[in-house]
């Protein structure tokens, strides 16, 4: 009996085109297979790109660069890369530095919370291609408030906690760079998020966000001081000076994921293996991936993934394998351990309490039976 109904749900849990699944949020597949991310890929968690609009963003990226060239001469830096040590990131600064012999600073922000093989990355390309480099470091408690309010405030059927994470996160890393740049006069700061990851922005931080501070509301609140508030992008910090722009080049350019990683392997910066994202990410890709799993049923990173598949840039027999291998070790915490374990100290939650937290949250979710379905499906215990 319960054979057979393994084998029902195998031809139609997974979607045939990409690795949603049954119980995934968001997630529906139809009788023919197919999800409906696959069917709408514009409707869910992306900015609608045109091949017409990404053709006049990339026309627009061949003039800066120009603009760039002609100033060339008369200045100590042409612009700003956020450098994360991971593989985008490192191949964006390598395009820059040496395709485009741009005189690039390179800028990584340490949370505290830093994979130490994306760190051995960030020194290695550093020294290899011989660009200027600094590290921004905020005092730990800054990150650790971050993470902490999310744990503690987070109450979502239909959003990972990741995702919220992953979002604030991001624009404070941003702020610190774009921050950095403007101190220096630099007009042009590049960040390498691929073309999977434009949820929020496509190509550009539009200028009139960036005339107003990124402080989020709830950092208003009494949980944050002045002193951590201080960290986040305030144009009116800079008075009249120009303010540079924040581009995302990889959105625009070709891009294939096994090409990057070689691109970087084959430059000497980055060991043989050490840009694979799984060993670079940020260590809270598997603690709070972890919380999401036990939530629900899945890490976060499988709706992302699935647009890079969806966009042909991604091999979808690859990815199933790794994924449904790695759901089950992140939620038993039998994943790169030690550096969740490191989260966990830092954090000043247990990982038995992070557990606990999705558990209770799942059982009041409508969606329920769908999430253990398929909890139960991939063999992870609930
Ligand atoms: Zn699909």
């Amino acid at each position: 009996m319960f054979n057979l109904q393994i084998e029902i749900q195998e031809n139609t849990f997974y979607c045939k085109k990409c690795i949603n699944h049954k119980g995934c949020i968001s997630v529906e597949i139809g009788s023919d297979g197919i999800c409906n991310h696959c069917k709408e890929p514009d409707k869910y968690f992306v900015v609608p790109i045109s091949p017409e609009l990404k053709e006049q963003k990339r026309k627009e990226m061949e003039k800066i660069l120009k603009k760039i060239k002609a100033k060339h001469r008369n200045r100590e830096y042409d612009c700003v890369i956020g450098f994360s040590g991971g593989k985008d990131s490192t191949y964006l600064l390598y395009i820059l530095a040496v395709k485009y012999g741009l005189n690039v600073l390179a800028v990584s922000v340490n949370s505290g919370y830093m994979n130490k093989v994306a760190l051995n990355n960030i020194k290695q390309t550093i020294k290899n291609l011989g660009v200027e480099h600094i590290f921004i470091k905020p005092p730990i408690e800054v990150f650790t408030k971050l993470y902490r309010w999310h744990i503690i405030n987070y109450d979502s059927n239909d959003f990972p906690m990741m995702k919220k994470i992953c979002d604030n996160c991001t624009d404070l890393i941003d702020s610190l760079v774009i921050k950095e740049a403007a101190r220096r006069g630099i007009p042009y700061v590049f960040i390498g998020l691929s073309p999977d990851e434009n949820a929020r922005y496509f190509f550009e931080i539009p200028k009139e966000k960036l005339n107003h501070s990124l402080l989020p509301e709830h950092w208003k609140s009494d949980f944050y001081s002045n002193e951590d508030r201080k960290w986040w992008w305030d144009p009116n910090e800079f008075g009249s000076k120009r303010k540079p722009r924040l581009l995302f080049p990889l959105h625009i350019w070709p891009y294939n994921e096994k090409e990057v990683i070689a691109t970087v392997e084959r430059a000497g910066l980055v060991r043989r293996g050490k840009a694979d994202p799984l060993k670079t990410n940020c260590i809270l890709i598997w603690a709070i991936g972890m919380y999401d799993i036990m939530r629900f049923g899945h890490h976060m990173y499988r709706l992302q993934i699935a647009k890079l598949i969806r966009q042909g840039v991604g091999d979808r027999e690859h990815w199933l394998e790794v994924f449904n291998r790695l759901e089950p070790l992140v939620a038993n915490g039998e994943f790169n351990t030690q550096q969740v374990d490191r989260f966990f100290k830092q954090i000043g939650i247990t990982r038995d309490e992070l557990i606990e937290l999705a558990r209770f949250k799942r059982k009041n979710d409508p969606r329920r039976d769908n999430i253990e379905n398929a909890m139960k499906f991939k063999g992870i215990s609930l």
